[in-house]
């Protein structure tokens, strides 16, 4: 395998399936089937879980509640989908920790630095749920920040989507899309790939970014295996 420690970020939007809203369990039964591919090949996975499904600060914001009360409720979606996913994946016979960054204690552990890598090396999935455990960041943010403290070897952008294009490709049939892309041509052609907050984190500390379609059978171990599927982001 190319990636021995991988941190794999899905969207809470990913998480339900072909509904408008909530979580579609068996979205969750294939993800967990595709998990245990890459867990099979002894490589370690660390997931960080949107929440967007369920509540998004920002929207929030925008029919006037207050932003960071929103942004407390977005964080505790995040932590309800990670329970969901915690499930589903125990299901399939994996080993899971989730670990939460806001207190949370009698429904997951705290985000411990130490602790966290070592259920990675024992096999075990690491969920981080509550984003960072801050206003005004997204879980983009969390996936880049997580995967630089654990040391992972990339980032896996799971979409739905199979990679970056010149533009949207679900609205312009032109679209061309990027196998390879620098970081400094994302930013230079305002191409979309996370906010830029995470984007930055990820380039300053020279993490590499793969946005994939997650929802097409076996494509988690082939990018894992270092296959050319999606787009890599680099130096
Ligand atoms: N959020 C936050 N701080 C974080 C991560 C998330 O406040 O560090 C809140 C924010 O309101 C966000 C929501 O949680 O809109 C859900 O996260 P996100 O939008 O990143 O989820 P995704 O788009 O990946 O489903």
């Amino acid at each position: 395998m190319q990636y021995k420690r991988i941190l794999l970020k899905l969207s809470g939007e990913a998480l339900m399936g072909n509904r408008q809203y909530g979580i579609d369990p068996d979205r969750l039964a294939e993800y967990a089937e595709e998990i245990k591919k890459v867990l099979d090949k002894g490589v370690e996975v660390a997931i960080v879980i949107g929440g967007g499904n369920i509540f998004r600060g920002l929207a929030g914001a925008s029919r006037g509640m207050d932003r960071v009360q929103g942004d407390h409720m977005g964080m505790l979606a995040t932590v309800i989908n990670g329970l969901a996913l915690q499930s589903a994946l125990e299901e399939a016979g994996i080993q899971t920790r989730l670990q939460s960054a806001i207190q949370i204690n009698e429904v997951a552990e705290p985000f411990i630095r130490r602790r966290a890598i070592r259920h990675l090396e024992k096999g075990r999935v690491v969920i981080f749920g509550g984003g960072t455990g801050n206003p005004y960041f997204t879980t983009d943010s969390a996936a880049v920040l997580r995967a630089i403290e654990i040391h992972a070897d990339v980032i896996l952008k799971g979409t739905r989507v199979d990679g970056i294009y010149t533009s949207d490709p679900e609205k312009d049939d032109k679209a061309v899309k990027f196998d390879f892309i620098s970081f400094e041509d994302v930013l230079q052609k305002g191409l979309k790939v996370m906010d830029t907050t995470a984007f930055t984190l990820s380039q300053e500390n020279e993490l590499p970014i793969i946005v994939f379609d997650m929802n097409k059978k076996g494509n988690l171990l082939k990018v894992v295996n270092g296959e050319a599927i999606g787009t890599t982001v680099n130096l």
